[in-house]
């Protein structure tokens, strides 16, 4: 009987999708990332090794754990998690999967990680960010980053996008996404709502319509 899944010998390292929170270190001098589910607490360099969420003494990932870094395999399923009201202002994160991994259906836990790059959203007003200021939450030694554009950084910490990668270091790239591009802005006013949710259905009828043709095929 065969117990273990078969081991994967990719040539190239496997590409994966997720979404964090930018971060600066409290004395300004380092920048990372910190996560929005589990391991939230722990934020990483652009270049980091996963260690057990639990404290636990073996190496992350392990198979009855479910500590090590996330991703998913689609850039996509990641976007669709910064729909969600409390992550609307995480940064899409474009990552190489290194070291040990398990592959799962829609992504990998993981040993190792290198984030090549990181997509921040547009500015709360809609207009691209061009900036990182001061989230106004963080971590222990770490203070949360979120985009804006010049107009609306005020005076917060501001850190141009370049600047945030020149000290993450490790060769990472900062783009600003186009404004209008996946999910709205933040403070969307009723008419863009009604917009936005007429398009969803007309989506939804062409959905229906072409499940009801394959649900009629397969009677036939
Ligand atoms: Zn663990
Ligand atoms: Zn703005």
């Amino acid at each position: 009987m065969r117990l273990r899944l078969p081991e994967e010998r990719p040539k190239e390292p496997p590409t994966g999708y997720k979404i964090a929170h930018p971060v600066l270190s409290q004395d300004g001098t380092r920048a990372g990332f910190t996560g929005v589910s589990l391991g939230a607490a722990l934020p990483y360099a652009v270049l980091d090794e996963a260690h057990c969420v639990y404290g636990r003494r073996h190496e992350a990932p392990h198979r009855r754990c479910d500590c090590g870094f996330h991703c998913v395999h689609e850039r996509a399923a990641a976007e669709a998690f910064l729909c969600i009201a409390e992550h609307r202002r995480a940064a899409l994160l474009e990552v190489t999967v290194l070291g040990a991994y398990i592959r799962f259906e829609r992504g990998f836990r993981y040993a190792r990680q290198r984030v090549r790059t990181a997509t921040v959203r547009p500015c709360g007003c809609g207009a691209r960010a061009s900036l990182l200021v001061d989230a106004g939450w963080g971590r222990p030694g770490w203070q949360v980053l979120e985009s804006a554009c010049g107009g609306c950084a005020g005076r917060r910490t501001a850190l141009r996008l370049a600047e945030f990668a020149r000290i993450a270091g490790e060769g990472l790239t900062v783009l600003g996404a186009r404004p209008g591009s996946g999910v709205p802005p933040r403070g969307l006013g009723v008419p863009e709502l009604l917009a936005e949710a007429a398009l969803l259905q007309a989506r939804l009828d062409v959905f229906q319509g072409e499940l009801a043709r394959l649900a009629k095929g397969e009677r036939n």
